[in-house]
């Protein structure tokens, strides 16, 4: 019995980690932050977040938003989106909007996706690879000196070459005005463009436009490494247990308007 409650805490833990992960990134520097200096920090960010959320795509010259950039995607300068500045006191007025990496020395201006080729990376025109090129604006090829900057023809799932393809940083307002599906309010740091748990499938794969829905099974977050595998894991799971708890919420109302009028 003990054994069973301190394991049952021991889960509780965990998630309870993880949802401060994904919440605070490494806003923390690498020292957890104490329990008050987590809810000052939520009160700050969480408002921030849901009124300034950016999203992130990357879209095909037909309009298909191909790929939906999450916490975890890389970018062309290797750093993973949640390594750029991603929250926003205030939007910036400039389009396109830069979102700019916070790795110290990275010269990448601007979240920039590249797809990869399975795992590895993609060859560029002068037949390097992308993470052989230079990160800074241009794209220049650091193993040659005939490259005018990254251009590769990889052939998309869509069937479009990659160069017809870019990455597009909008607001919520400026999606809505589309008809882009914007997803639920989160409280999560670096969401990007995932507007659902079934969103990180490819554009073509997905199954709805709304990235809300879809079929994937729930699928327990197992460890605290993170992937983008995870972070699908881990919204589907957010998202079930808020339709059960939403459900719950209605039935216990209906269950007292019930008894207040037989
Ligand atoms: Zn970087
Ligand atoms: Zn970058
Ligand atoms: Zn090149
Ligand atoms: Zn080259
Ligand atoms: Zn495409």
């Amino acid at each position: 019995m003990e054994r069973l409650r301190v394991q049952a805490e021991g889960a509780a833990a965990v998630d309870e980690y993880v949802e401060y992960r994904r919440i605070v990134g490494d806003d923390d520097g690498g020292k957890l932050f104490t329990p008050e200096q987590y809810e000052e920090y939520k009160r700050k960010m969480l408002p921030i977040r849901l009124q300034n959320r950016l999203y992130v795509s990357w879209r095909s010259s037909t309009g298909m938003d191909c790929k939906l950039v999450g916490p975890e995607t890389q970018c062309f300068c290797t750093h993973r989106y949640k390594q750029h500045k991603t929250d926003y006191e205030e939007i910036p007025e400039d389009r396109p909007i830069c979102v700019p990496c916070r790795v110290s020395c990275c010269q990448c201006k601007s979240y920039h996706y590249v797809p990869l080729n399975g795992t590895q990376p993609i060859r560029c025109r002068c037949k390097h690879f992308a993470d052989q090129h230079s990160a800074a604006p241009g794209f220049s090829c650091n193993s040659c000196s005939k490259c005018s900057g990254f251009h590769s023809c990889f052939t998309c799932g869509c069937g479009q070459p990659t160069y017809a393809h870019e990455t597009v940083v909008e607001t919520k307002q400026e999606r809505l005005a589309q008809g882009k599906p914007v997803g639920q309010d989160v409280p999560y740091a670096a969401m990007g463009g995932l507007t659902g748990f079934s969103s990180l499938a490819e554009g073509y794969m997905r199954l709805d436009d709304s990235g809300v829905g879809g079929s994937n099974a729930a699928k327990q977050v197992s460890n605290l490494r993170s992937s983008e595998e995870d972070d699908m894991a881990y919204f589907e799971k957010q998202y079930q247990e808020r339709l059960k708890k939403e459900k719950a919420a209605k039935q216990k109302v209906k269950g007292l308007l019930l008894s207040k009028n037989p």
